[in-house]
């Protein structure tokens, strides 16, 4: 595997691999490995010929208040993982490299960016959206993949390789999770153990609606309810949003029906953790 800093450099072996025909897969990460991040590179590897994994933590998806600088970081870490699952490019760019003086040019993915973490973190998708058109572009990739963990953004960059007519085949990939259920995250080591434990409300809230909805429920608001007052029962998490709404346009939902997302954002501390899970009703509203 090479570790690639410059974006000429990569450009060029990306090139020199295209002329013998390889496929290329991309995967976009901000680092600190996990196995969620290996099932991507996993899956890109299985299929593609050439595997880029970028590793860079994009300042213009981070509002001021949020943790830009103690971002977990561990390039060597990072590096002997992705070499253990095959990776063949590790694109590690500088700040500068990808933001040069001058910069000024960003994308808007406009009404999937209006709720949930886009309401939440204002800036953050248009920094998310280009960052990764920049890497589309640097990397010219056949394919590219991200996880469902982070569902708005799946939608934002399946939108924004439509909308912008990118040859790229974008891939979401199941979320990993712990054995206890808590979603992968490169944020929980932020956690004390206590916040770790009170973090497993997420996924016992996406359970629960699960076998709310298998009874039979079918209300958007009395389903939301009964989940905000299970969240209540942890008081160590305090609910940043909750919301039911159809998987593929992300607007709210008054009866449950067809394909739902039940996307969740809750604060332990200082520590802002978001989950997800779809679920599939029939068009009337049967399961
Ligand atoms: P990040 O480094 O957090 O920006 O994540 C890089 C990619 O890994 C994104 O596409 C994420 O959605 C994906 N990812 C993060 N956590 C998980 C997880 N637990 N399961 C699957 N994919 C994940």
């Amino acid at each position: 595997m090479i570790v690639v800093k410059r974006i000429e450099e990569l450009k060029q072996l990306i090139w020199e691999a295209k002329q013998v025909g390889a496929r290329i897969g991309l995967v976009p990460t901000m680092g600190y490995f996990h196995a969620g991040h290996l099932s991507l590179m996993h899956r890109a590897k299985a299929e593609n010929d050439r595997v880029v994994v970028s590793l860079f933590v994009n300042p213009t998806q981070f509002g001021p208040q949020e943790d830009l600088l103690s971002y977990p970081r561990d390039l060597e870490r990072d590096r002997a993982l992705a070499e253990s699952v095959g990776v063949d490019w590790l694109f590690v760019p500088e700040v500068a490299e990808m933001y040069p003086a001058g910069y000024q040019t960003f994308v808007e993915v406009t009404e999937l960016t209006k709720g949930l973490c886009g309401a939440r973190r204002p800036g953050h998708f248009r920094g998310v959206a280009t960052v990764v058109l920049k890497l589309f572009n640097i990397v010219a990739p056949d394919q590219a993949y991200f996880g469902e963990k982070d569902a708005q953004q799946l939608r934002v960059i399946k939108r924004m390789a439509v909308d912008l007519n990118l040859n790229v085949k974008v891939n979401g990939c199941p979320i990993v999770r712990e054995a206890d259920g808590l979603a992968l995250s490169s944020r929980n080591i932020y956690l004390t153990p206590e916040q770790r434990q009170a973090a497993l409300i997420l996924s016992r809230l996406l359970n629960e609606a699960g076998r709310l909805i298998e009874a039979g429920e079918r209300d958007a608001q009395s389903l939301r309810r009964r989940l905000v007052q299970t969240l209540a029962t942890e008081p160590l998490a305090t609910l940043d949003y909750l919301e039911i709404i159809a998987s593929d346009t992300l607007q709210p939902l008054t009866r449950l029906q067809g394909e739902i997302l039940i996307a969740l954002a809750v604060k332990l501390g200082a520590t802002r953790l978001i989950d997800n899970r779809v679920y599939q009703l029939a068009p009337g509203g049967e399961c």
